[in-house]
């Protein structure tokens, strides 16, 4: 923790303590979104690039720049130990059919428990055994619940989590398979959301809450740091990623500011959140060009961006704005499409919110939006297992036939 100067209210700007405040700014309650502040030239002084050879490839090599204490974690941690370093890769064949050279795909889909909210739910699992947290409970549309009860259960910490009773069934499974208590709210995420953060301050459990909780970003800036070391620190002229909360954009922006004060990147990429079209409300906030927001009732087949109130709005308004990016909204057909797309074209199968990021791709290229020299990087945010009833959707059933050789000839007339 030596590298933290404090913690930074996004709306007033006042810092605190690490051991003054816990989770937001004490001037704005639930609003007051708190950023880790870190003295860079300490760090600049202490750790270089170089240093990174010789560290594990996890999120924990990063722990210098992480605001966590210098425990160890290692292997005997489970899995926690396994976090990030999720593949980036040169997606050739898909980028042709768009006319980009320079296509990544990183799929986080393929961390612990199968969502990029594993990154984050690390870090609240280290911060609350530092809180000495007899309990760890948060709100989730699905993804940072089973995060959190897996990065939980491979350190023994009781999980309660809420989620909305439409959550996929595989994403409940995992979270009872995990041992968590689990609460399904007859509600929304929303609803869920308020439901946690009431919970957690009556029973004092640790809160792990999207944009309550000042350490999930921070966790989830690990993915930026990997995109632009995975490019051999030649950071991508932009990054595609979906957007709910607005944590995980905000926390690519976190993580590629620190580069950038570092000095370990020299450019800033520009960062495009894509929203589902029924749940576009940073859309309409980044349109309109203001930092206020009108909660919606949300409605998209992709449940882990289905958020009616973007609760890290803030950030996630200015890491587009000040990147140079856009926001773009996609419609639920584009997300299927996507997801057939991105498995068929690179062998990566996402869940609906996690191929939401290439369908904004598609349509910012055929709008012209990016050029076909740019190097662009799609995040993918959540493995297609999750939902598998969106799968199917996006492609149909599978043919049944006879158990003989004359109904595949029947089904199968002459191939290729
Ligand atoms: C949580 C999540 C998102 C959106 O992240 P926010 O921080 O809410 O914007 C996107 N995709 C998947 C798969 C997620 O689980
Ligand atoms: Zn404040």
């Amino acid at each position: 923790m030596g590298y933290i100067l404090g913690l930074r209210c996004v709306l007033c700007g006042e810092e605190y303590n690490t051991n003054q405040v816990t989770y937001v700014c004490p001037k704005h309650g639930d609003e007051g979104i708190l950023d880790v502040v870190y003295d860079y030239a300490a760090i600049g002084r202490a750790f270089s690039r170089n240093d990174l050879a010789n560290k594990p490839p996890n999120i924990w090599r990063y722990q210098t720049l992480l605001p966590i204490p210098d425990v160890s974690i290692d292997d005997t941690t489970g899995a926690l130990w396994s976090v990030g370093w999720t593949p980036l890769y040169h997606a050739e064949r898909l980028g042709r059919d768009l006319g980009l050279a320079h296509l990544y795909v990183k799929d986080d889909g393929r961390n612990p428990t199968a969502s990029l909210k594993d990154r984050a739910s690390a870090v609240a699992v280290i911060k609350a055994r530092e809180a000495g947290a007899e309990v760890a409970t948060t709100a989730s549309s699905g993804n940072a619940a089973s995060a959190l009860a897996g990065m939980a259960a491979s350190t023994g910490l009781p999980t309660v989590i809420f989620v909305p009773e439409t959550a996929p069934q595989a994403k409940v499974a995992q979270l009872l398979i995990f041992g968590a208590r689990v609460l399904l709210v007859q509600g929304t995420y929303d609803q869920a959301f308020d439901l946690c953060l009431a919970a957690s301050k009556e029973y004092g459990w640790y809160c792990r809450n999207t944009a309550y909780n000042p350490y999930m970003s921070e966790g989830k800036k690990t993915a930026a740091y990997e995109i632009c070391e995975q490019l051999n620190w030649r950071a991508p002229d932009r990054i595609f990623v979906s957007v709910g909360d607005g944590c995980i954009i905000g926390g690519l922006w976190k993580g590629l500011r620190d580069l950038a004060a570092l000095g370990w990147i020299d450019r800033m990429p520009k960062l495009m959140g894509v929203q589902a079209a029924g749940s576009a409300v940073l859309v309409e906030a980044w349109r309109r060009g203001t930092e206020e927001i009108t909660p919606i009732v949300p409605q998209t087949i992709a449940d882990s961006i289905s958020v009616g109130i973007p609760r890290d709005r803030i950030k996630a308004l200015r890491a587009v704005r000040e990147t140079g990016g856009a926001y773009l909204a996609v419609t639920d057909e584009e997300i299927l499409d996507a997801m057939r797309l991105l498995a068929r074209g690179a062998g990566v199968f996402a869940e609906p919110a996690g191929a939401t990021a290439y369908a904004g791709l598609v349509q910012a290229e055929h709008a012209g939006q990016v050029d076909s020299g740019e190097r662009v990087v799609v995040l993918v945010t959540g493995n297609g297992l999750k939902d598998v009833a969106s799968a199917i959707k996006a492609t149909g059933q599978a043919q049944r036939i006879a158990p003989t050789m004359d109904a595949v000839r029947a089904a199968v007339p002459k191939m290729p």
